[in-house]
């Protein structure tokens, strides 16, 4: 099924992976909405992308762990192109730290944007997608929403955790039509891997070409990151599947890091 003329909301997709699914997405023929705490970089993004079409593309402000902020996001793409068929729910941050270490606070913010952020944004989409009965919800998962790292707990979590709501979401929506999937990358060159480079190997006491090749690529087939290319075209595969057969399922996109 071809996502031509459907109307999209990306999450986080003023850089990184969001970005390049926005992109695939116009490229596609689809209406995307940027939608990023970064409203001058998700407003950017959306002007070039709709100069290179096919699609279009508008930029939002959206603070994902806030419902007021999540509502009104949603409701001026409701007002704009007449409702949502395709929600992406991309937007993350990184914070390492062993345990002990953890703050409480730093916790509380990474389930936040994950969790919250995902839930928040399915409840503001779904009464549309019932309505139409068709829609399709993804969720940006990880490796981590498999395997487990040291030093990531909360996202570790925050991870796992997605996997369940997508599973509930796909018993819940079935009957009405709307299908959701988590897409579970590698480590992909962005932004947030960038960050946590030097950070990792100031907590590990290792090198940052040590984090990269060992910690990040060792497990992988042949040393190589997942693209932001690969985790968009997972996305479209999802977007546009044309039956629930896959509903409920996750998908890793990870070099061979892990197989199941
Ligand atoms: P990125 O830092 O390049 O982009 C994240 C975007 O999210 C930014 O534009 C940021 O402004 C936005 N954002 C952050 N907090 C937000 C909030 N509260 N509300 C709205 N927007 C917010 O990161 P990325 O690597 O592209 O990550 C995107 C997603 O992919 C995340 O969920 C991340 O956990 C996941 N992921 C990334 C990797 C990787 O290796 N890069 C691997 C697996 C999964």
């Amino acid at each position: 099924m071809s996502i031509h003329g459907k109307i999209c909301i990306v999450t986080g997709a003023a850089s990184g992976i969001g970005l390049a699914i926005a992109k695939l997405y116009v490229t596609n023929g689809a209406k995307v909405a940027i939608a990023d705490l970064n409203i001058e970089a998700a407003s950017k993004a959306a002007a070039e992308l709709t100069a290179q079409g096919p699609g279009e593309a508008m930029g939002i402000a959206m603070d994902v762990t806030n419902e007021q902020a999540v509502n009104d996001g949603v409701a001026k793409v409701v007002e704009t192109w007449g409702t949502v068929d395709v929600l992406v729910s991309n937007a993350g941050i990184q914070i390492v730290n062993p345990i002990e270490n953890y703050a409480f606070s730093d916790w509380k913010k990474m389930l936040a944007i994950h969790l919250d952020g995902a839930f928040l944004t399915t409840q503001a989409v779904l009464p549309h997608m019932y309505k139409q009965k068709s829609g399709a919800i993804i969720f940006m998962g990880s490796v981590h929403s498999k395997v487990a790292s040291p030093l990531k707990s909360a996202y570790v979590t925050a991870k796992h955790g997605l996997l369940g709501l997508a599973r509930t979401i796909a018993k819940e929506g079935g009957a009405k039509g709307v299908r959701a999937n988590v897409i579970c990358p590698g480590f992909v060159r962005t932004p947030l891997v960038d960050k946590q480079i030097p950070e990792q190997a100031k907590e590990l006491g290792i090198s940052e070409d040590e984090v990269i090749k060992k910690v990040m690529l060792g497990e992988t087939v042949d040393g190589e990151f997942t693209t932001v290319e690969d985790v968009a075209e997972t996305a479209l595969f999802f977007a546009g599947f044309p039956t629930n057969a896959l509903t409920g399922q996750s998908l890793v996109v990870s070099h061979g890091w892990f197989a199941e």
